[in-house]
């Protein structure tokens, strides 16, 4: 077995456990060796419970404190009984275990293990497992792999392949250069991926995942500094003039661009017309205003005789902005077409027709703009917005559709400023650090879940005054289908608890994009008033008079992403307000939270994350999930980014990489740039 292999080379993967698996983009036994666990289930010492949280999965000795209780409840029957070790007590419940009830014996001591969860107030464990003390003893330390999920696929059977294929699976080429790995202490591919997905204790887990993390960014940075190398000497062949209309453009706004976006856009100018083709990234925090600038870029390019297109990741995002832009530009003859997955094939086939024959200046959409089928014509200008959620890959491939055009990155992830430089190292930084004037502050609070009703009335109040409000759904991680299922449960209850003149919908991942346009699109326009949904909304949707973030589980996501959200409201005159709700209330969430209650700034937040963060803080929450790697995450691992650029800095400046020895690592690179660049 090789890694190229197809997964039903795997014992036991048929046709139709296939399909499920291409659902979490495994298609090879390669794919699915790279499918890493997300966490790992620790099995740990006994624990007082008197120190268990909800969320946890623990194990606890105690006692019974009473004789169990069997209840029928429907066709359901339930033992439970509550369990003391004299520190304090929790409720056990088993499900249609009947038997339980005559087995638990009054004085024997007892060693459980589940997840804590709160039922009626009470903290209590479902169906946990029993161990002996021997079992129990043996089992201490070991940690099993847990892995993303999708709906027909268990964390059971992705072990079991995984298990299978390292058997199987040939020593895959090690591409890692040796004098690399001696020097940087990191272990060979094949031992690093049997002890990521298997590890005898934590001491493998972190010496395989040192391994891999900085092979993923030594392969990155390597892409990134060839791609950079490569562009310094490319000439401008699109060169841009000012053009008058983005003069009139300025005029006609309702307001006066920041000084921030002043300068940013004098930079592009000056960029186009220069010797050097663009190649700049233009970091503003969310709400700095960063659209207003690429339209204005669209433009120039427009009325300089170019064509030009705008990436975004989502459809959502895509419709929003073109209806911004053709209502910005439209008045000067300028043509915009929208190219976006969910068109019919009519549709498509119409629009790729008008760009080949440069009906249209501006095209935006979806990753649609980078299919075979679309031929531009003088293509000079392209624009990705929330660079973050694309890789580097696509990026290029849609560069490549022109003639060296011109390219312009935009992405509101704060990162801090040294790592930026190492993530986007092929490009030019500018940054826009200021907000326009006229927003308030956002209001912050963090809350616990008895806040709820509190913080339901105070939305009632804001929609009755003609506002809007989000309500980011609890965080569900085993699979997108259950969050889904949440998002609908969350929205039926929210309706019941909000005065029935209010209109709720709710938004998820798995709805169709027609659907999610058509919500998106009623909630812009004000008929919807409170919009439930999963993170789908965090990028670039603007609802200007939105003034309620809701975000319950606030302790599950990183520092960033909930910026990221709250950065939907706040984005016009009224004042707005930011509810973290939190499920835990342990000091180290408390503590990360505090920081986004006292600042908007996010550069600041970013780097106060980081500062909190230990080494142990790498599973959980993954700060920029998006990035392109899979399994090492830039915030947390950023000590060993630093290293694995410098390596990957030194390593070029010796030109080996082109000798023979080296093609494994070239194959690499160009999985993350593009055949083209090598
Ligand atoms: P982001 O940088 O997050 O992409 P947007 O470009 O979506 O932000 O802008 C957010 C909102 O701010 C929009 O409604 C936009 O019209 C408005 N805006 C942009 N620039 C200014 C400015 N200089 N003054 C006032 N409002 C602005
Ligand atoms: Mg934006």
């Amino acid at each position: 077995m090789v890694f190229s292999d197809d997964i039903t080379s795997i014992k036991g993967i048929g046709a139709a456990a296939k399909e499920k698996f291409q659902k979490l983009s495994i298609f090879t036994v390669g794919d699915l060796l790279e499918h890493y666990p997300v966490n790992y289930d620790i099995f740990e010492q006994l624990r007082p419970i008197a120190t268990v949280e909800e969320g946890e999965t623990v194990a606890i000795e105690g006692v019974l404190l009473r004789h169990p209780e069997t209840r029928k409840v429907r066709n359901l029957s339930m033992v439970s009984c509550r369990i003391t070790d004299g520190t304090s007590n929790i409720y056990v419940t088993w499900f249609n275990m009947p038997f339980m009830a005559k087995q638990l014996k009054m004085g024997t001591h007892y060693i459980l293990r589940g997840k804590v969860i709160r039922k009626n107030g009470f903290l209590s464990m479902d169906q946990p497992t029993m161990y002996s003390r021997q079992d129990f003893t043996n089992k201490l330390g070991t940690m099993q792999p847990i892995y993303s999920l999708t709906a027909g696929v268990s964390n059971n059977q992705l072990t079991k392949a995984i298990g299978t294929a390292l058997k199987e699976v040939e020593a895959p080429k090690e591409h890692i250069p040796l004098e690399i790995r001696k020097r940087y202490g990191l272990i060979d591919y094949k031992k690093a991926l049997r002890m990521i997905h298997a590890p005898k204790n934590m001491d493998e887990m972190l010496e395989a995942r040192r391994r891999i993390v900085f092979d993923e960014f030594f392969t990155f940075s390597l892409a990134i500094q060839y791609m950079k190398n490569n562009r310094a000497i490319t000439k401008n062949e699109n060169v841009m003039q000012p053009v008058k209309e983005c003069d009139e453009i300025l005029e006609r706004l309702p307001y006066k661009l920041t000084n921030a976006q002043m300068k940013v856009w004098e930079e592009i100018k000056k960029d186009v017309a220069s010797d050097h083709m663009m190649q700049r990234l233009v970091q503003g925090d969310v709400g700095s205003g960063k659209t207003i600038v690429a339209t204005l870029a669209l433009c120039m390019a427009a009325k300089n005789g170019y064509q030009s297109c705008l990436m975004v990741p989502t459809e959502v995002l895509a419709k929003q902005h073109y209806e911004g832009i053709v209502e910005l530009l439209e008045p000067f003859g300028i043509k915009t077409d929208l190219l976006v997955g969910s068109m019919t094939v009519k549709q498509k086939r119409e629009a790729y027709a008008r760009i080949a024959a440069h009906e249209t200046d501006i095209v935006i959409g979806t990753h649609a703009l980078i299919q075979d089928k679309v031929e531009y014509d003088r293509l000079g200008l392209v624009v990705t917005d929330e660079q973050h959620r694309f890789g580097v890959k696509q990026r290029e491939t849609l560069a490549e559709k022109g003639e060296k055009p011109h390219i312009l990155v935009m992405s509101a992830t704060p990162i801090p400023r040294t790592l930026a430089i190492i993530l986007y190292g092929d490009l030019d930084l500018s940054v826009i650090d200021e907000l326009p004037a006229n927003r308030l502050p956002i209001k912050n609070c963090v809350v616990n879940t008895n806040y709820r009703q509190t913080a339901y009335r105070f939305i009632e109040k804001e929609v009755l005054d003609g506002r809007q409000a989000y309500v980011i759904c609890p965080m569900v991680e085993e699979s997108e289908t259950i969050e889904a299922e949440n998002v609908v449960e969350y929205t039926a209850k929210l309706r019941e608890a909000l005065s029935p003149s209010i209109q709720v919908e709710y938004l998820h991942g798995k709805m169709k994009a027609s659907e999610k346009n058509e919500i998106m699109e009623r909630f812009s326009s004000g008929e919807i008033q409170v919009l439930v949904s999963t993170t789908v909304i965090e990028v670039g949707v603007n609802v200007p008079n939105s003034t309620v973030m809701m975000v319950e589980n606030a302790e599950r996501f990183g520092l960033a992403q909930l910026h990221q959200l709250r950065g939907r409201v706040g984005r016009g005159k009224h004042q707005s307000y930011c509810i973290f709700v939190s499920g835990s209330r342990s000091k180290e969430t408390m503590k990360r939270l505090e920081i986004l209650n006292h600042s908007n700034d996010g550069f600041y937040i970013a780097e106060e994350d980081l500062k909190l963060r230990g080494p142990g803080d790498m599973f959980g929450i993954r700060q920029s999930g998006e990035m392109e790697f899979k399994l090492a995450d830039v915030f947390n691992d950023a000590s060993v980014l630093k290293q694995a650029a410098a390596a990957a800095k030194e390593f070029l400046n010796d030109e080996e990489l082109m000798k023979k020895k080296h093609e494994y690592l070239r194959e690499r690179i160009t999985s993350y740039a593009g055949q083209t660049s090598l």
